[in-house]
């Protein structure tokens, strides 16, 4: 499941500029602690390096953004800011792998993507980040989707905008026809349409990759397989051949960036891992098989069972799914559940994802329930979410863990997410780079 194709527009710097003008709602604030100045978070539970400590009683010292000391105790400090977290439990801003800012699909989805100017997708891609960072995502990937994400990611970077870290890789690299190309209007939309990134032929497919770093991406994201949202019959298998797969790894690597495939077919997470991708997106029909593999290249499956869960209700209970997609999203969309168990209990390495923008944003931390009911604990669910997802996507150093010289990235919540998972639908605090966005009782 990937973003729908848009047209390309090029009015991006434009609605950037638009944007800065908004009211507080979406700008930056001005809660922003001066230099030098001291925050203080008196906290009661503290899952610091989720998996490994939990902390009780301590202060976290917050200066210029970063986590600066975590000391035994409340402490005070002249002229330093104290909040009140002693009856809460704290950790580490969630981190999603995967999403897509800049739209989220409901019944009029397919003529959004004719009808929207680029003004109007950076608008709403900064809503949506403002409702993710507001349900405790402080860092997300996005993976696919139109040109206004890099305009967005340098906004919400250079604070000029609210929302979660992001990363991106623009528009996916697909085949002619396949998951990441336009279907479903006249020939001669869809031929407008097409992303530059499509691609055939391992030299074509090396310029879509090349073109995919030169327009800003952090991530190459190909489209290894089918999916259910893209307007096609063409099934959920393989749809690069091998020599494409190595043609775009290989041009990806030499200027420094990982690959990210999205697969649902066995054949493709197979090809995709053994060319040297380095994590599977979905991962719908991998079997024992497949997860040996996982583990011999030590590649990362980001699931996304909320967006199956998702379609399968689409499918079932509304009529405004393209019969290509409803007959996808029938198959697909029930194996999610067991494949995570499958991953999970054959020690596949999990990094959180939920492929919002299928689902709504800022319900992104509903996919914690899946995976504890694919047989997670919520400690390890916690753990996909921030440590493991901060290496995934290559943040591992700044994010991911409360610790000396990390991001102040800090959520709060009233109950023992590790007992209840489903508390962390309702994040009560979210600091991010020290700087408070929500705090409710
Ligand atoms: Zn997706």
């Amino acid at each position: 499941m990937t973003s729908k194709s848009k047209l390309v527009g090029c009015a991006a710097g434009l609605a950037v500029l638009a944007m800065t003008l908004l009211p507080t709602a979406l700008a930056h604030n001005d809660t922003k602690p001066d230099a030098g100045q001291e925050t203080l978070i008196h906290a009661g539970t503290v899952m610091a390096v989720p998996g490994q400590r939990t902390l009780t009683g301590v202060t976290i010292v917050v200066k210029d953004g970063k986590i600066a000391e975590i000391i035994d105790g409340y402490i005070l400090r002249d002229g330093a800011t104290i909040i009140d977290l002693k009856d809460d439990y704290v950790l580490p801003g969630l981190i999603d792998s995967h999403v897509h800012l800049s739209s989220e699909w409901n019944p009029n989805a397919r003529l959004d993507g004719v009808t929207k100017e680029s003004g109007d997708t950076a608008f709403d891609s900064a809503i949506n980040a403002r409702k993710t960072l507001m349900a405790g995502f402080t860092a997300v990937q996005d993976v696919g989707g139109p040109p206004e994400i890099f305009a967005l990611r340098r906004a919400v970077n250079s604070g000029k905008m609210v929302g979660p870290h992001i990363r991106a890789s623009g528009s996916a690299v697909s085949i002619t026809g396949g998951h990441g190309d336009a279907h479903g209007y006249l020939v001669s939309i869809t031929d407008m349409m097409r992303p530059e990134t499509v691609c055939d032929g391992p030299d074509d497919c090396r310029r879509a990759a090349r073109l995919a770093v030169k327009r800003g991406a952090d991530v190459i994201k190909i489209t290894a397989t089918g999916g259910v949202l893209s307007n096609t019959n063409a099934g959920t298998e393989q749809q690069f051949f091998n020599d494409e797969l190595d043609a775009i790894v290989e041009a990806a690597e030499k200027m420094g960036r990982k690959v990210t495939a999205h697969a649902h077919g066995k054949t493709g997470i197979e090809s995709a891992l053994k060319a040297g991708v380095k994590s599977i997106e979905h991962g719908t029909y991998l079997d024992d098989e497949t997860v040996r593999l996982f583990k011999q290249y030590n590649a990362v499956l980001v699931p996304t069972v909320l967006a199956g869960m998702t379609v399968v209700d689409w499918a079932e209970n509304t009529d405004w799914l393209p019969p290509n997609s409803r007959q996808k999203a029938l198959e697909v969309g029930p194996q999610m559940q067991d494949m995570l168990r499958t991953a999970y209990e054959g020690g596949v390495k999990i990094a959180f994802g939920t492929d919002t923008g299928v689902s709504a944003h800022g319900d992104n931390a509903q996919e914690f329930v899946y995976m504890v009911a694919a047989g997670m604990s919520g400690e390890e669910a916690i753990r996909a979410a921030t440590v493991t997802a901060s290496r995934h996507i290559e943040m591992g150093d700044k994010i991911g863990t409360l610790e000396p010289g990390k991001h102040a990235d800090i959520i709060a919540v009233n109950g023992d997410p590790r007992v209840d998972i489903s508390e962390l639908q309702d994040v009560d605090f979210v600091m991010k780079g020290g700087e408070v966005y929500k705090h409710e009782e």
